[in-house]
């Protein structure tokens, strides 16, 4: 995952006055999928935001009729204690829209393994008594998923460079509560999505073993930073927000900080 800037977003022309009217057609009553074709105008601007990747998962999402998910569900709340119409008065709201793959955002279960995840019309809160059924101040809300569009949500996942299988980053146990709720209602444990992750923290690992080696060199042999540079900025490409895993890239090239590699901490601050 990483921070997603949503007011960035750039909306089509009559946009907010399509959405206005959309607002007001549900509030009378009408299904806010009757309208869908309102947020579905917003997907390509949505998906520019981050590299066309998913803002949850960090895949990159191929053409897709249901990518814009509406962080707080539009239709039902399946965690809500009482029966819960979904936050209607949201699902033309562009603040509430995560572009996001179908594998995240649809419940489905592994084809190729025994996991079950996608996001569907789950949405815990960590003290659910703060629950909203009408429209109110969001704030009131704790959600337990993170959230892209949270500075700070995205630090509190990483990946295991075993196997690429997703964990928490933090020991503080709300922390690490809403990361590994996160990793089931996204289905960021499915199992393919595991290979891929793998496969590029392979390569990361292999990149910064080889930049290591070309660091100790290059200080007896300035004839080879250029080499050592190189080796960095291909680092460097990995981390960027529109690489692929690039949150999960992050968290382990801060595993990989030493004294004797100050280059890294450099890197990952530039
Ligand atoms: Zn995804």
């Amino acid at each position: 995952m990483r921070y997603v800037d949503i007011d960035e977003l750039v909306m089509p022309s009559g946009w907010l006055s399509r959405a206005g009217a959309a607002a007001l057609a549900v509030l009378a009553g009408d299904d806010p999928n009757n309208h869908s074709i309102v947020w579905r105008d917003l997907k390509d601007g949505l998906a520019s935001l981050l590299g066309d990747k998913c803002w949850y998962c960090e895949s990159w999402i191929d053409r897709s009729d249901n990518a814009v998910d509406h962080f707080r569900p539009k239709n039902s709340v399946s965690d809500a204690i009482a029966p819960h119409k979904g936050y209607r008065w949201l699902a033309f709201d562009h603040l509430n829209y995560r572009y996001s793959c179908t594998f995240c955002n649809s419940r489905r279960k592994g084809i190729d393994d025994a996991t079950v995840g996608g996001k569907a019309d789950r949405f815990p809160l960590l003290d659910e008594a703060k629950r909203l059924y009408a429209p109110g101040p969001l704030a009131q809300e704790q959600p337990t998923l993170l959230d892209p569009c949270e500075l700070h949500d995205w630090e509190l996942l990483g990946c295991q460079q075993e196997n690429g299988q997703p964990c928490a980053t933090s020991f503080d146990p709300i922390k690490r509560l809403r990361a590994e709720t996160s990793i089931e209602i996204y289905h960021l444990h499915y199992e393919p999505t595991c290979k891929v992750r793998h496969r590029t923290a392979v390569q990361l690992i292999s990149d910064i073993e080889e930049a290591k080696r070309l660091f100790i060199i290059a200080q007896t042999s300035p004839a080879r930073e250029r080499d050592f540079s190189n080796m960095a900025r291909r680092i460097k490409r990995a981390i960027i927000p529109k690489a692929p895993f690039s949150g999960d890239m992050i968290f382990l090239l801060r595993g990989q900080r030493s004294a004797e590699h100050p280059w890294i901490q450099q890197l990952l601050e530039s």
